[in-house]
């Protein structure tokens, strides 16, 4: 999508004119292997591409070493201050490291840390949040915190540019909305390199993905944007489940399959609401990507309305008609419902 330049870590290219990629975060501790293994297997069901994981302590190299054979998809080692830690990663076969060079005290084993990643090919991906800008940066983006997120992800560039290392991924989040739009369509002028964009503790549940799906959805509709983490406090299956809906909606990639449902008024003849959870809960887990199942309240506006479903169903007075791309396949009773459900579902 946006970015002019693209990355490929363990084959999954980043950026240029590969998909959009949607990424998590995994948040049991590093040294939990088994856990932190089945989390990763998880959310590479869920269809999640890139796995970020934090990498506190050099003791855990052996386990970061084992989880990169185990997970599915590729790591991400996430880490702060440490070069040794950043070194470590890579020696343990992660293909791809978040650092902030910044914040590495000794700029010679940041050197090392950038060397090593060119000699293996892994791509670094640095970024600012909006909790770390630092005075300093404020003051030269004049009080503009959005310039200052976007100042803070220049310095480090900058740090790598010397080392002429190019396999960079950039990535500027605040939990503002527009702080974080304004600050990515900055570096997006500026840099040719993927961005990955997201809201940074954006939330809990509806909220949470709202403030994520408004700020990602800003970014990717003005071409910004090459992969994607909905941040929320709960379970990181939620996030890629997010992440795949926003990428839907915005028509961008599709994954599973598409539901419509009316909101339903005075004229529904079905509860909408139970139907939708026995109709999904039906499908197969292999239903063909953008597949289009609607369930609507009632037969006036519904099979006009979802005329687009590959299958749909709209309540009557004597109980539901059933219809594919408009045309009405059966009617019948709500009781034998389930039975023409089974039937048409494995049609599709
Ligand atoms: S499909 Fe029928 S029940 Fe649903 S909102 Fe439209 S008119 Fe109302």
């Amino acid at each position: 999508m946006g970015s002019r330049k693209t990355v490929d870590i363990k084959g999954l290219t980043i950026g240029g004119s590969s998909p959009v990629r949607v990424e998590s975060m995994i948040k049991t501790p590093l040294s939990d292997i088994e856990s932190c293994a089945s989390e990763c297997s998880a959310l590479a069901k869920e269809g999640c591409e890139l796995i970020r994981v934090s990498f506190p302590d050099l003791a855990l190299s052996e386990n970061m070493k084992l989880l990169n054979e185990r997970s599915p998809v590729p790591l991400m080692a996430d880490i702060h201050f440490s070069h040794s830690l950043a070194i470590a990663a890579l020696e343990s076969g992660c293909s791809s490291i978040r650092i902030n060079p910044g914040n590495m005290s000794d700029r010679k084993g940041t050197e090392d840390v950038i060397r090593l990643a060119k000699t293996l090919g892994a791509v670094i991906r640095i970024g600012a949040n909006g909790g770390s800008i630092s005075k300093a940066q404020m003051e030269h983006a004049k009080g503009d915190r959005a310039a200052a997120l976007a100042y803070a992800v220049e310095e480090q560039v900058s740090i790598l540019d010397r080392c002429s290392f190019e396999d960079i991924i950039i990535s500027a989040k605040s939990s503002s909305v527009m702080e974080t739009v304004r600050a990515n369509y900055i570096l997006s002028q500026r840099y040719p390199f993927p961005v990955h964009i997201g809201i940074t503790e954006a939330g809990i549940g509806t909220a949470g993905i709202i403030k994520g799906a408004a700020g990602i959805s800003l970014m990717l509709a003005q071409g910004i944007g090459d992969t994607i983490r909905v941040s929320l406090t709960g379970p990181p299956a939620e996030e890629v489940r997010a992440g795949y809906d926003i990428l839907r909606a915005l028509e961008i990639r599709e994954r599973g399959y598409n539901l419509i449902s009316c909101p339903t008024c005075g004229r529904k003849r079905i509860d909408v609401a139970s139907l939708v959870k026995e109709v999904t809960s039906l499908l197969p887990e292999n239903i063909k990507d953008g597949t289009t199942i609607a369930v609507m309240g009632c037969e006036v506006n519904g099979p006009k309305e979802a005329s687009c479903a590959d299958l749909g169903i709209a309540g009557t007075a004597g109980g539901f008609v059933m219809f594919r791309k408009g045309h009405t396949v059966c009617s019948d009773s709500i009781d034998n419902l389930k039975k023409h459900l089974l039937k048409e579902i494995d049609k599709i």
